[in-house]
């Protein structure tokens, strides 16, 4: 139901103006609060209508708008009805009092969002808090303090105002960084912290030369109404939702915001020295080092990350998704790096591929799910049967496997093979083809003549373990000449394979 936020936007600009076209005085003064303590009332009705999960930070929200105004409140009656304005007066305890309430809505609200786990988030927000902080202590804090017209305590609570809106600030942009939806809700909350800031900060300034326009007193009140505008949003619901799987990407905004933020302290150092102002070295040196320190923190943060994906990506890139086993590139891969061992040794090196017998039509009789699962089971049933024996298993392709086997000789690793076809789940049977490296073929060969001794078996009836023969004189390794015939198939010119079963 949007009815009353559409009345609302409707209506409140119109009173604002209307306020602004008074003239100064107690009728404006009056209107003013009015407005400010029906911006807090609308934030209740919001809560009341639309029901949301934490209404907690709501509640303080209402109580932040509902004290500025009655400091402003009491302001006025101090100034207009009794003739005086002085400072510090109760009025300030009530506008201080809104500081703590609206900064602890804003945490409510981070919290509620991120579940209070966020370190990225809580790294950038002092980054770029600290980064306004620097701002705030050169141009606001620091001239309020040196102000020699006030006794000490008077500059103190006067200094206190910047300081709570830096931590307004501070919880703002961390409200901003954490996960969770921008939901019109969302931005009209945002949108009436900032012009609250904006108006506060202008006002600061101006104070510090004793200067007050009126007009500022539309920023307030714009924001008063942007945040009821936000609480009778029924997308306010969706401020206090927890998303925990919606982490924030750091993109381009987040980027630029950080980079600004750093360059404003080098940033306010130099404007300083083309304003021709006094220098502030030491809040800009130690802002400096918090801040270089801070956002590498944060780069290492994001490159452990990218390692650590990378890792996880690559780890993805080497494993067959169904059997978990190393898939065709992982094999070949290990079939190298087992080849150089042997070499290096001195040891003989076997290859082995096996194949599923009739798997097509297991496929046809059972569904191609139960052939996933009997391929997964069979890579674990092979596995465990080869544990010990330094082989290493990969899926070849569809229902056929690589088994790499350093250290044994053709018949010991076909005898290591043939020990497997037992442990095939579901009576399913395999046919393979071993073959010993003979030192000087290439790998790609090697696998040739495994494959040969592969198809062997199958026409032999399946269900067998078949070696390869020696690699015959006339296949030995010589240069290919470019007019030669395509060479004869290698089955006729090999002595024939030897089945182990
Ligand atoms: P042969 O004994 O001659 O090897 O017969 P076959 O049926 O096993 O051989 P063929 O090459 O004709 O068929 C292989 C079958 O393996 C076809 C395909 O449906 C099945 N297959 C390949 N990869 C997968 C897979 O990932 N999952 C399942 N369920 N089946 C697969
Ligand atoms: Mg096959
Ligand atoms: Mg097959």
């Amino acid at each position: 139901m949007k009815l009353p936020v559409r009345i609302h936007c409707v209506l409140a600009p119109l009173v604002i103006v209307l306020c602004l076209l008074l003239p100064e005085g107690l009728p404006r003064a009056v209107l003013n609060t009015l407005i400010g303590f029906a911006c807090a009332g609308l934030v209740v009705l919001g809560v009341h209508r639309n029901r949301p999960r934490g209404a907690a930070a709501w509640w303080l929200i209402a109580a932040g708008v509902g004290a500025w105004t009655l400091g402003d409140a009491l302001y006025s009656y101090l100034e207009l009805v009794l003739g005086i304005s002085p400072f510090p007066s109760v009025a300030d305890v009530s506008y201080l009092a809104a500081y703590p309430l609206l900064t602890a809505a804003l945490w409510s609200f981070v919290r509620s969002r991120t579940g209070g786990r966020d370190r990225e988030g809580v790294i950038d927000t002092a980054i770029i808090s600290i980064g306004f902080a620097l701002l705030s202590w050169i141009f606001l804090m620091q001239p309020t303090l040196a102000d020699g017209s006030a006794t000490v305590p008077t500059r103190v609570l006067a200094a206190l105002y910047p300081v709570g809106d830096v931590l307004l600030l501070a919880l703002l942009v961390r409200l901003f960084t954490s996960s969770g939806a921008r939901s019109a809700s969302f931005r009209l909350l945002g949108a009436g912290v900032v012009l609250m800031l904006v108006a506060d900060s202008v006002y600061q300034v101006q104070s510090l030369d004793g200067v007050y326009s009126p007009v500022l007193d539309a920023g307030w009140l714009a924001s008063y109404a942007c945040i009821a505008a936000a609480a009778l949003h029924p997308s306010m619901r969706r401020l206090t939702e927890l998303e925990p799987s919606a982490g924030v990407a750091f993109g381009r905004g987040r980027l630029l915001a950080l980079m600004f933020a750093s360059l404003l302290s080098p940033g306010t150092m130099v404007l300083q020295l083309c304003l021709g102002l006094s220098l502030e070295p030491w809040a800009v040196a130690l802002s400096s080092v918090v801040l270089f320190v801070l956002v590498v923190v944060r780069m290492s943060g994001l490159l452990a990350r990218v390692q650590e994906q990378s890792a996880q990506l690559a780890a993805l890139a080497r494993t067959d998704a169904l059997t978990g086993l190393p898939n065709r590139r992982s094999g070949d891969a290990e079939l190298h790096r087992l080849q150089q061992e042997a070499v290096a040794e001195g040891r003989p090196l076997a290859v082995a591929v096996l194949d599923l017998d009739r798997f097509k039509s297991f496929n046809d009789t059972f569904g191609h799910p139960a052939g996933d699962r009997l391929l997964s089971q069979a890579a674990l049933a092979w596995t465990a049967g080869l544990d010990g024996t330094g082989a290493v298993l990969a899926r070849w392709g569809g229902e056929e496997f690589l088994v790499v086997l350093p250290d044994r000789d053709l018949a010991g690793a076909a005898a290591v093979v043939d020990a497997l076809r037992a442990r095939t789940p579901l009576g399913q049977t395999f046919s393979a083809g071993v073959a010993q490296w003979d030192r000087t073929e290439t790998l790609a060969a090697l696998v040739a003549r495994t494959d040969e001794a592969l198809y062997e078996a199958k026409h032999a009836g399946r269900d067998r373990v078949v070696t390869a023969g020696a690699v015959p004189a006339a296949q030995q390794p010589v240069p290919p000449r470019p007019s030669q015939q395509q060479p004869s198939p290698r089955a006729a010119a090999e002595p024939p394979a030897q089945p182990v079963a």
